[in-house]
């Protein structure tokens, strides 16, 4: 696997201190790796949302599935992100996919966002997944006094069908809303949640369906002669059909076509201590999940077990030092947006990758030149929900079944970035560029 970041990106140091393996652990999340020659109707590259998504979907309609993981299932992104089930997965403003794709492909790429909330409500409920759900919809606050989200309030009605709520600054601390924010806008969908108790209810759901999911099973070479041929290091897996759902844990050559197509970028996550009731009182203490209005946002929510969990974008390096930088940011940047809890200990720090395409928009289709290869990826930072959404809708596309309707946009294959495997330079230019935006 030919890979654009340092090890270090890719090794568990990254979850040496992840708070979610307190709930659902490492060990019971592995399984065995892939042994000797196997074969299947579908064979699955990852097993995040994406691919446990569309394994569920093919096993319920009677395909054989097999899904190869490198780590462990919920290894990558989906075992270890914020757990906001939300709105997003493009991060193209509505002018700008307007202007690539037409409105009515904005709309239906923007109602497809929603569907996608929907479709793992609807999976936590037919499944009995207990995934520690809260909040009515997610709350965004302003972090200068400039921010009018009066303009976001009419796009979101024209995007989701939903009507929002406008809060001002002096309604915010009975909302429960304290910290260094000046408005804020409520809209009336997602929801947050445990992202490994949603995994492992998935992967049980999966495994329950027919699919069989081997973990230590790096794919390092993709051969087609009939059919697809998978190599991990102790075996191969033969199958007609094949789904890469990799998204920030991609690499160039798995398959070839992926090359310089993704831009994987690092988030990073606190979780605090169990916070006091004094503590509450004098800080956050709503159940909403929710974001600041900066382009580099930062992202919260307290949790049903009164743990508070801080997030946002991470370095641009990674190294065991540049980690020990971020963490030491993102302390500050808590401790600067909620001051009355600056002795409030945050034990728990990791981080990972999420997924940008070149256009700012998730894919969910055939690749272009392998007959019977799809990949979903790019959901920019927003996977929960789209990462599960796009792992159905190739499930759907696959089955011929057209149940669900892919946006068209999302069917468009990625271009390339410039500058190949040295393309992550390209990000210190929009961070910089971002950071400026949001002073
Ligand atoms: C810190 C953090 C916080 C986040 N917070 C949120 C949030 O609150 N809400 C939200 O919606 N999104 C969030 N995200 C993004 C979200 O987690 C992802 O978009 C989503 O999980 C992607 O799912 P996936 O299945 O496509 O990819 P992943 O879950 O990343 O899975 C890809 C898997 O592919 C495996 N793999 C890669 N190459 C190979 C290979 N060659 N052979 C075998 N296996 C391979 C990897 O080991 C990995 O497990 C966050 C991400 C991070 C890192």
């Amino acid at each position: 696997m030919r890979r654009i970041f340092p090890d270090h990106a890719y090794s568990n140091a990254r979850i040496a201190g992840c708070y979610w393996a307190d709930t659902v652990s490492d060990a019971a999340l592995s399984r065995p790796a892939l042994k000797g020659a196997q074969k299947a109707d579908v064979a699955i590259i990852g097993a995040g949302f994406t691919g446990l998504s569309a394994a569920l979907a093919l096993a319920e309609a009677g395909v054989s599935v097999s899904v190869l993981e490198a780590g462990f299932p919920g290894w990558g992104a989906s075992g270890r992100n914020g757990g906001f089930c939300c709105l997003g997965g493009a991060k193209a403003s509505d002018a700008m996919l307007d202007r690539q794709h037409g409105k009515p492909a904005r709309l239906a790429y923007r109602r497809a966002e929603a569907s996608a909330i929907n479709h793992v409500a609807d999976t936590l409920e037919k499944h009995s997944i207990q995934a520690d759900v809260h909040s009515k919809g997610e709350t965004q606050l302003a972090h200068n006094a400039r921010v009018n989200f009066e303009k976001d309030a009419r796009a979101i009605e024209e995007n989701y069908g939903v009507t929002p709520t406008l809060h001002t600054r002096e309604e915010l601390p009975a909302l429960g809303m304290s910290g260094q924010f000046h408005s804020a806008i409520t809209t009336p969908v997602g929801f947050g949640l445990n992202p490994r108790k949603y995994l492992a209810g998935l992967l049980k759901a999966a495994e329950a369906a027919g699919v069989q999911v081997f973990g230590q099973s790096p794919v390092n070479k993709i051969n087609r002669a009939q059919k697809y041929s998978l190599a991990t290091p102790q075996g191969t897996l033969e199958a007609e059909q094949l789904i890469v759902a990799t998204n920030g844990y991609s690499s160039e050559d798995v398959p070839e076509w992926m090359a310089a197509r993704y831009m994987p970028a690092q988030s990073s996550v606190i979780v605090t201590r169990e916070l006091t009731e004094t503590e509450l009182a004098n800080g956050w203490n709503s159940d909403q999940t929710a974001y600041d209005s900066r382009t580099l946002l930062h992202y919260f929510r307290l949790m049903p077990n009164r743990r508070f969990l801080f997030g946002m974008r991470g370095g641009l390096m990674s190294t065991k030092a540049s980690e020990a930088r971020n963490r030491r940011q993102i302390r500050a940047d808590f401790e600067a947006m909620f001051p009355a809890w600056s002795q409030v200990e945050t034990p728990f720090y990791w981080s990972g990758m999420v997924c940008l395409a070149a256009g700012l928009t998730p894919f969910a289709g055939p690749v272009p030149e392998m007959s019977g290869a799809y990949a979903g990826f790019a959901y920019h930072g927003n996977g929960v929900a789209m990462g599960s959404y796009t792992g159905a809708l190739l499930a759907d596309q696959i089955l011929g079944a057209n149940k669900l309707h892919t946006p068209k946009l999302m069917a468009k294959p990625p271009k390339r970035f410039p500058l190949g495997r040295a393309r992550r330079a390209l990000m210190y230019g929009v961070y910089a560029g971002a950071a400026l935006k949001d002073l």
